[in-house]
């Protein structure tokens, strides 16, 4: 029970793959209170259904990062909720899909922006708001991708708003590490969920990570899951601004 009696904060569940879902089932039986997000009415039948799988107090709200208003609203009812909030996780990313094949050089300005917004700035929207209910100190945690640091077919756009938002990480644990609050990345290798399947050509990504990795296979969400919960627990305390590949090795090969 690594994080027993923790208050977490889960945004970006879509369906029971995303790796959000993961992260927040293996924090919940770890003794975790959860409080789950879903970005619109189209997600929240599915939220609430999902949301069952994780006791009778978890708190489940509407939030979009780009409304301002929605994410202040967030905060604003986990205050009233929770005497304080001790783990964030950041697992939201959104890009056009035609920006996501084809060369990125054709990025339209609209598409570079959007994904930009949505993927990397609510990192440091969610964080502003986070840090005056982290009265304890806390942890918050955001999912990268290798496409971040060096180019991968079709990740384009998204690999330039990974770079943003590692970055972004980076400059809040300066910012945040003086209140106690800890940011660090996590970068899973490929799996097939919702937002993967938009980047064109995702099956021969797979077999290609899982055949030339060390460990010779794909990660699955838990993997990602149970490097999260020990980023969001007690047994990190001094980790900061920090990235760990969760990818089976595949970001130390070369060429
Ligand atoms: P997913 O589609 O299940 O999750 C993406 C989430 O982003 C969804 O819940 C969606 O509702 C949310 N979202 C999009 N726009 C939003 C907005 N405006 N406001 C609030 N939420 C919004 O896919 P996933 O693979 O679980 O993705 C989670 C994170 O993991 C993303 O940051 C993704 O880039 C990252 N990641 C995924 C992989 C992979 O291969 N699946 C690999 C590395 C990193």
């Amino acid at each position: 029970m690594i994080l027993k009696d923790k208050n977490i904060l889960v945004l970006g569940i879509a369906n029971h793959r995303s790796i959000a879902y993961a992260i927040a089932k293996f924090c919940n039986e770890q003794g975790a209170n959860i409080c789950l997000t879903f970005q619109n009415e189209r997600l929240r039948r599915n939220a609430e259904k999902l949301a069952k799988d994780f006791g009778e107090g978890t708190l489940l709200l509407p939030c979009d990062v780009t409304v301002e208003e929605e994410v202040a609203g967030l905060f604003a009812e986990i205050g009233k909720r929770w005497e304080r909030l001790d783990g964030l996780v950041h697992s939201i990313a959104f890009a056009n899909q035609e920006d996501l094949k084809g060369d990125y050089v054709d990025t339209s300005r609209d598409g570079w922006l959007m994904a930009q917004e949505i993927s990397a700035f609510s990192l440091t929207q969610l964080a502003r708001h986070a840090k005056d209910l982290m009265k304890d100190g806390g942890s918050i945690i955001c999912m990268s991708y290798l496409g971040g640091e060096r180019v991968v077919q079709n990740y384009n756009v998204m690999g330039v708003a990974k770079a943003s938002l590692e970055m972004s990480a980076r400059y809040l644990a300066h910012n945040l590490g003086p209140h106690g609050i800890r940011v660090n990345i996590v970068s899973p290798g490929p799996i097939k969920t919702l937002a993967a399947s938009a980047v064109a050509g995702l099956k021969s990504i797979l077999d290609d990570v899982r055949e030339r990795n060390p460990l010779r296979r794909n990660v699955s969400q838990e993997d990602v899951a149970k490097v999260s919960a020990f980023l969001l627990s007690d047994l990190s305390t001094a980790v900061t601004g920090e990235t760990i590949h969760v990818d089976a090795g595949y970001h130390t090969i070369g060429m």
